[in-house]
């Protein structure tokens, strides 16, 4: 028999390109790629292996025990950031689960698949460092309850994903691709990409004392680079396949959405850090959730920009090249990368 040859690929008739076909069920045809850039960034994603449980706690365990190491604002500013991931990993994982029903191009899918893994590894995290630190189990997973500005953030990321579960829910007609659009701006762009960037900076901005915590956050922040780099395609590729998707009515609509997550932001780091911590106060977060969400909208190619477009925070991009640190400080390799992905500039 003659090997297939790509052209007969090629004339595959179930295979479109198209990010919301019909078919919600089926094989996933990977071959002919007509959406690369998501298959690539399958195996980047697939290139960047960590486990949380390879990571050293002994340091963190003794500053945790020590008054004279972590202050009273720093145990706190833990405490609510794993309280907020608790609740907002699990529902990364939940929405692409919700999500994985309606986008059926099979080069995303593979890549939301490698994403799911990737939120049990942010989940095992919490879960980890809940069990090194002995940190009250109640306090952290009840967070998204029982904290107000945890709350209202966990509240407006929900409102979203009630929509796609709805069982009248449908993406045949172009007001169902635009709810579509905007529950996975909401999940990719507002919950992975802005909400997430406030605790990252907190963590990592107590490296030297608690520097099990913030490997685990440098891993976590590399995967989620590419979660958003993901979201940021497939929003792209969704306006481009569907020219009468966005209107001026939904881009005011989204660009409301991204101001109210950056408030919100706000309001929160005013709760963890009510006096500040070394080197960061609430104020400074006003500047960082103005720039990352000018980021997310020039990604988009929406209009919106915050006028102030200053980075307060340069170091995050350090952060988040491991390599580099890795070697410069030359403790345990646990970088299984094996190829330059980290080439944004936050
Ligand atoms: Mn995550
Ligand atoms: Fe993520």
């Amino acid at each position: 028999m003659e090997p297939l040859l790509k052209d007969d690929f090629a004339q595959s008739k179930s295979k479109t390109g198209e990010i919301l076909g019909e078919e919600t069920e089926g094989v996933n045809q990977i071959l002919p790629h007509m959406n690369r850039w998501a298959w690539d960034l399958y195996i980047k994603g697939a290139a960047n292996n960590w486990m949380p449980t390879e990571i050293p706690m002994v340091k963190d365990q003794q500053s945790w025990k020590s008054k004279d190491v972590l202050t009273d604002d720093e145990r706190l500013v833990i405490k609510r950031c794993m309280g907020f991931f608790a609740g907002t990993e699990s529902l990364v994982s939940n929405n692409l689960m919700s999500l994985a029903k309606w986008i059926t191009d099979p080069e995303c899918r593979q890549y939301m698949a490698r994403q799911m893994y990737e939120e049990c590894l942010h989940n095992h995290t919490v879960v980890y460092i809940c069990d090194a630190l002995d940190l009250d189990v109640n306090e952290v997973y009840e967070a998204h309850i029982n904290i107000p500005a945890i709350k209202d953030k966990d509240d407006f990321l929900m409102a979203s994903t009630a929509n796609v579960n709805d069982p009248h829910f449908e993406t045949k007609t172009i007001e169902g691709k635009r709810n579509l659009y905007k529950a996975a701006f909401m999940y990719w762009i507002i919950c992975e990409g802005t909400f997430f960037y406030s605790g990252f900076a907190m963590l990592l901005s107590m490296s030297n004392k608690i520097p099990g915590i913030a490997e685990q956050i440098q891993y976590t922040l590399r995967d989620e680079r590419l979660h958003i780099e993901f979201g940021t395609k497939l929003l792209n590729t969704m306006r481009a396949q569907y020219p009468d998707l966005m209107t001026d009515q939904l881009e005011d609509e989204l660009t409301q959405i991204m101001q109210r997550a950056v408030e919100l932001e706000v309001a929160y780091a005013h709760d963890v850090l009510p006096r500040g911590i070394l080197g960061l106060n609430a104020d400074m977060f006003l500047d960082y959730m103005q720039y990352i969400a000018n980021r997310r909208m020039e990604g988009l190619s929406m209009k919106f920009r915050y006028p102030k477009d200053k980075n307060p925070f340069p170091w995050m991009s350090e952060k988040v090249d491991i390599k580099k640190q890795k070697n410069f400080f030359e403790t345990k390799v646990t970088d299984y990368q094996s190829e330059g992905v980290l080439d944004d500039d936050f």
